[in-house]
C-alpha cells in the first residue's frame, strides 16, 4: 500500500496536464506491476538492456519512456518499443535514430535533451547544438519532434533549480516560435524529478519524470 500512498500524494500536487513518468530504473517487475494497477501508464527506463526484459514482461498498455543517455550501437534495441526517447543529446545520435527509422519505416516521438544544469557529469545539447540541429530539422523525416527535456542541478540551492527550469521553459518558447509554430506535436518540456518536481510545474513542466518518492530510494544511484 505505501506504493499508492506514494502516487496519491504526488498525484494531489500534479496540474491537469502534467503527466507522470514514473522512473522504474532498478526496480523490480513486481513493483511496477503494482503502481500499473493504480493507473500509471507511463514508466521511465535508463538502460536498453533492463527496459528490453521489462517489456517482455510486463503490459502492453505500458508507455515507456527511455530517459538515459543511449548509444548509438543500442538504437535498435529500443526503437520500436519506446513511446517516447528523452533523451536525445547529439547530433549524431538524432540522425542514427533517423536512419534506423527511416529503414523500418517508422516514425520515433523524441525530445531534444538540453544542458541546463552547471555540472559536468550531465549529459544535453548546448544551444549552439540545438541550433545546428533545429537548422537542418527536416532533414530528419521519422522523428516526431515533441519538445525538450532537461535536468537541473542536484542541489538544495531552489533558486538555482528554478533558473535552470526558467531557462529550460524560455528557450522552449522561442524554439516553438521560431520553428514549430505550425507544429502542435512540439508540446512538451519534460523536467522535474523527485526532489525538484514542484519547481518544475511551477515553470511550466508537462511532464514530471518521478523516480524515488513512489518506489524508494534505488541501490544504486547510475544515472
Ligand atoms: C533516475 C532519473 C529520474 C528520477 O530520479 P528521482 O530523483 O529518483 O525521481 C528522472 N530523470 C532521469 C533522467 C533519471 O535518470
Amino acid at each position: 500500500m505505501i506504493l499508492k500512498e506514494n502516487i496519491d500524494s504526488i498525484r494531489k500536487n500534479l496540474p491537469p496536464g502534467v503527466k507522470l513518468v514514473a522512473v522504474s530504473k532498478f526496480k523490480p517487475i513486481e513493483e511496477i506491476l503494482e503502481v500499473s494497477k493504480y493507473g500509471v501508464k507511463d514508466f521511465g527506463e535508463n538502460r536498453p538492456q533492463e527496459l528490453n526484459k521489462k517489456i517482455s514482461e510486463l503490459p502492453e498498455e505500458i508507455n515507456w519512456h527511455f530517459i538515459g543517455h543511449l548509444q548509438t550501437n543500442k538504437i535498435k534495441m529500443i526503437i520500436d518499443k519506446v513511446y517516447l526517447i528523452h533523451s536525445v543529446d547529439s547530433l549524431k545520435l538524432l540522425t542514427e535514430i533517423n536512419k534506423e527509422a527511416v529503414k523500418r519505416d517508422i516514425t520515433v516521438n523524441c525530445l531534444l535533451q538540453i544542458y541546463i544544469a552547471s555540472e559536468e557529469t550531465k549529459q544535453g545539447l548546448s544551444e549552439a547544438e540545438l541550433n545546428e540541429i533545429l537548422d537542418i530539422k527536416n532533414l530528419f523525416t521519422n522523428i516526431n519532434f515533441k519538445g525538450l527535456m532537461g535536468m537541473a542541478s542536484f542541489t538544495d540551492n531552489k533558486d538555482k533549480v528554478r533558473g535552470e527550469f526558467k531557462y529550460l521553459r524560455d528557450l522552449f518558447n522561442s524554439v516553438k516560435q521560431t520553428y514549430f509554430s505550425e507544429d502542435s506535436q512540439f508540446s512538451e518540456i519534460s523536467m522535474g524529478m523527485s526532489g525538484d518536481y514542484k519547481i518544475a510545474i511551477e515553470e511550466g513542466s508537462t511532464i514530471v519524470r518521478i523516480g524515488s518518492l513512489i518506489f524508494g530510494e534505488r541501490q544504486a544511484t547510475i544515472q
